[in-house]
């Protein structure tokens, strides 16, 4: 018996390797020849960075979330959380997702122009197309070593230039600032191996030379997109420092207490009833502030602050379970609230 459910384990694992080693993920089709972006870009270091970088990046990622949970979550889900994955994930999830949208902002169509909305935003927060240009410059030439400069669209409604090392970009949780998270509608590759063939060490040469050749409409798609992508709200939930603390507190009561482990709640329900009237005293972020979401907020506090005197007045566990899995659930009901 036992040998032969090793056995169908085996041809299982055998069945399941083949599957895995073609990879859930591809390398996307380039728009157009290696020698397309000429003389911005020269044909064999479009030839290497795509063939054979990306390819590296798209084989590597594959290779990293083979067999493991990762690979039930989206190219998103898995940056959304990269500095809590292997690095082999982080910089090829990285590698991947800035390339793809690398070769798509890239045309060799040259005087490609903006939508009206993307403009109005541009002046609005750069004052001009130049300043932005100058802008993303400064980020790209001062990033030490490998990485990428960026203009973002953030949760709360910023167009922001920044930049990121390595294969990093915005949508991870690398920012000390989480206002500084968003979609990214246009990268430029500062690694060496996007420029050093032709331009060596002068990056700020390979910097003036690509704006010849940047795809403003691909870039203006992608700021509409980027305004209704789901990923922007949960961008933003995180950033809600009142509720990510709330969550803190509740995740560290709540859990044990599902286990029947009642001493954390019994110990800091009056921290959790603080953190909740500290959500409902302060600043609800913009694109959230609505009466449901206040509503909910009230019905936390009132739930935290009857949880709080059940516990002081020493409560059978049962009961003070019951209180806190429902405030567990108009926690999540405000999360709810904000994604959909
Ligand atoms: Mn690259």
């Amino acid at each position: 018996m036992k040998l032969k459910f090793i056995a169908a384990s085996l041809v299982a694992v055998g069945v399941a390797s083949i599957a895995i080693a073609q990879g859930p993920y591809e390398l996307p089709k380039l728009p157009y020849d290696y020698k397309a972006l000429e003389p911005s870009i020269d044909a064999q270091t479009m030839e290497i960075h795509y063939s054979k970088h990306h390819q590296g990046y798209v084989t590597n990622l594959n290779k990293a979330i083979a067999g493991t949970k990762l690979e039930s979550l989206t190219l998103e889900q898995l940056l959304f959380t990269a500095t809590k994955r292997p690095d082999a994930v982080r910089n090829n999830a990285g590698g991947h997702y800035n390339h793809s949208l690398f070769w798509n902002i890239l045309t060799p169509q040259r005087n490609t122009q903006t939508s009206d909305a993307l403009r109005r935003e541009i002046e609005k927060q750069f004052g001009s197309m130049d300043s932005l240009k100058k802008a993303m410059n400064v980020a790209a030439a001062s990033r030490f070593g490998s990485g990428w400069a960026w203009l973002v669209w953030t949760s709360d409604a910023r167009l922001i230039v920044t930049s990121t090392a390595n294969q990093d970009n915005p949508l991870m949780d690398v920012f000390a600032n989480k206002l500084d998270r968003g979609i990214p509608i246009l990268g430029i590759d500062v690694w060496e191996h996007a420029y050093y063939l032709k331009y060596q060490n002068k990056r700020g040469d390979y910097l003036s030379a690509i704006w010849d050749v940047i795809n403003w409409e691909a870039v203006s798609a992608n700021f509409e997109a980027a305004k209704t992508n789901p990923m922007l709200k949960m961008i933003g939930l995180n950033a809600w420092a009142e509720l990510a603390d709330f969550h803190g507190v509740m995740g560290q009561t709540f859990h044990p207490a599902e286990e029947n482990d009642l001493a954390p709640i019994r110990a800091r329900s009056g921290e959790l009833l603080l953190k909740a009237k500290a959500l409902q005293a302060g600043k609800i972020p913009a694109q959230f502030n609505n009466d449901a979401v206040k509503a909910s907020i009230d019905r936390l506090v009132e739930g935290a602050e009857a949880l709080h005197k059940l516990n002081t007045k020493k409560t059978k566990d049962a009961v003070l379970k019951e209180k806190l899995t429902a405030l567990h659930d108009v926690f999540h009901e405000i999360q709810g609230l904000c994604i959909h």
